[in-house]
């Protein structure tokens, strides 16, 4: 079994299903008492969220680096970005380390695919859905047509993100509010799936909410960790 870095608490909600995902289905691979084999670099989310609200993409870029090396001293294998948004400086933190960068974009868009959805709506923090980073990696490479919620709906799913699910809260209201915004979405601009593309926004929805096929970047990335993890 090949050992994984995560690099994580951003926010630590999502980082603690990133660890139950791993170990449930390394254990229902392996059976018997199997777990996987980790390391996990856990920031402290302030210092992260400051950086990222302020535009210092570059201090919040050398900060995923030192982790990365950091795991790869240690000894991982591949490492994983355990969120969406942090991925904007994948590819620095890809060239500054010499073991593999496991994306999750590539992951999650690789089921999308599979599924033959062709225009999802992507639900993500404002950095996610506003800059190119991700869209443009759907787009380029797996050909997807991604839908992002107008100005309001932005709003309303990023300040969930940071004032409730990264705390912890898990509100009904803003679950109602999700879904009229999906629904909303397939409505006006005919989406034909749902890509949760922050970490924590399975805490609040999932699948069964929802008459559209859902994408769980949390799940999908935690099961390509452990596709390559039991190569
Ligand atoms: N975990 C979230 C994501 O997947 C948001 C927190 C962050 O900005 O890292 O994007």
């Amino acid at each position: 079994m090949k050992t994984l870095g995560l690099i994580g608490g951003m926010s630590w909600e999502s980082t603690a299903l990133y660890y139950r995902h791993i170990n449930e289905m390394t254990r229902k691979r392996l059976g018997g008492l199997h777990s996987a084999s980790l390391l996990l670099w856990s920031f402290d989310f302030a210092q992260i969220a400051e950086r990222q609200h302020a535009g210092d993409w570059q201090g919040a870029a050398a900060l995923m680096i030192d982790a990365a090396k950091r795991l790869e001293q240690g000894g991982a294998d591949a490492f994983l970005i355990c969120t969406n948004t942090m991925h904007r400086m994948a590819d620095d933190v890809q060239a500054a380390t010499g073991i593999p960068l496991l994306h999750i974009a590539d992951a999650t868009a690789r089921a999308v695919v599979g599924a033959q959805v062709k225009r999802p709506v992507l639900l993500a923090t404002r950095f996610t859905m506003e800059q190119d980073f991700y869209k443009e990696r759907l787009r380029r490479n797996f050909g997807l047509d991604v839908v992002i919620p107008d100005d309001a709906g932005r709003d309303l799913v990023h300040n969930v993100i940071y004032d409730e699910l990264c705390k912890g809260i898990v509100n009904d209201a803003s679950k109602s509010a999700y879904l009229t915004e999906i629904e909303r979405l397939r409505r006006e601009n005919g989406a034909d799936g749902v890509i949760m593309g922050c970490t924590e926004i399975t805490m609040l929805i999932g699948q069964e909410d929802i008459d559209l096929p859902v994408f769980d970047s949390t799940l999908l990335h935690a099961a390509s960790a452990v596709d390559f993890a039991l190569a």
